[in-house]
């Protein structure tokens, strides 16, 4: 496996841009749908070694609202999986389902601003059509309901987009515009209930006092939503970074048997070292064969985003 797009910079602990910073809080959120596989490795080391360098703090939240996607069992493996890389974390565990009061209060904060709407357009609804209304993230939703739910019968609840344009200073990929129109207004409630991940996410950081959000490139468009929702909440915006993410060679999305593959911990050390390759992080070849913790602890000291800036993905193949 090879990194195709970033050039090789070699990282010393002197160029290292980010001093040691203890009002630094990091998260890595994984959802519980499987194992962890090389590319969610990339980001839950990402975010640690980011956070660790800077003397912070690293917390693990289990994503699990989405009851449909979950695999049984999951999550104690992804646990299992962070503690046996050595990606140990501060604190304890927030399980995103167990959270849902504060969901709710947030929701009907927004409700009473009147920053939402119920939307009664089903996914199939949205998806037939014109093509030329696809999102970074899907279909942009064109506003149908707006001024009401078009049908009866259970409805979503959505965000309103009304923001004109909203800057992003990515750490990583540099400064990117988003503009309402491009995004479309937000599903926050689910037709089924269940309180949507732009929403929770929000919640979530702003409770737990994330300062960075370090995370993979394909949550950007995600991100224009949630600076969205944090300025109508009256929340704080962590800074952000978002990682390059692994793609198949030409640019498509990591096929599933590809992202199926779980990362083996029995070779955590050889593992950290692909990543950090990836990476463009230029670990030394004394490290090979050195395990996790000894990986790691070079890493940390020697962490240089600067060495993937503006690569938001990495071919692997
Ligand atoms: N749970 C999301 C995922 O696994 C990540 C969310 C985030 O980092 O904000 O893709």
């Amino acid at each position: 496996m090879k990194s195709s797009t970033a050039t090789a910079t070699t990282a010393t602990a002197s160029n290292n841009p980010y001093p040691p910073d203890s009002g630094y809080t990091g998260r890595f959120a994984p959802s519980p749908t499987g194992s962890l596989h090389l590319g969610s490795l990339l980001a839950a080391a990402g975010s640690f070694l980011d956070a660790r360098c800077r003397g912070g703090r690293w917390l693990v939240r289990m994503e699990d609202l989405d009851s449909a996607r979950i695999i049984r069992g999951s999550a104690e493996e992804i646990l299992r999986t962070l503690e046996r890389f050595g990606l140990h974390w501060d604190g304890a565990i927030e399980y995103q389902s167990r959270r849902t009061t504060h969901y709710l209060e947030a929701l009907a904060g927004l409700r009473a601003a009147g920053a939402t709407y119920e939307c009664s357009c089903s996914r199939r609804v949205l998806t037939a059509g014109d093509a030329r209304l696809a999102g970074p993230d899907g279909r942009i939703y064109p506003g149908t309901c707006r001024s009401g739910p078009r049908r009866p019968g259970p409805t979503s609840t959505r965000f309103r987009m009304d923001g004109g344009t909203i800057t992003l200073e990515d750490r990583f990929q540099g400064s990117i515009t988003f503009s309402s129109g491009s995004l479309g207004d937000v599903v926050v409630r689910r037709r089924d209930g269940v309180i949507a991940y732009q929403l929770a996410v929000v919640v979530d950081d702003a409770l737990q006092g994330i300062t960075d959000v370090v995370r993979g490139s394909d949550l950007l468009a995600s991100t224009g939503w949630q600076l969205a929702l944090q300025r109508a909440l009256g929340l704080p915006t962590p800074r952000h970074g978002h990682l390059p993410v692994l793609t198949e060679p030409g640019g498509a999305k990591l096929a599933k048997s590809r992202r199926s593959v779980a990362i083996e911990p029995a070779h955590a050390g050889a593992e950290l070292l692909t990543v950090l390759r990836l990476l463009n992080q230029a670990p030394p070849a004394a490290l090979c064969g050195a395990p996790a913790p000894e990986v790691l602890g070079w890493a940390i000291a020697h962490w240089n985003p600067g060495a993937f800036r503006l690569t938001r993905q990495i071919e692997v193949k």
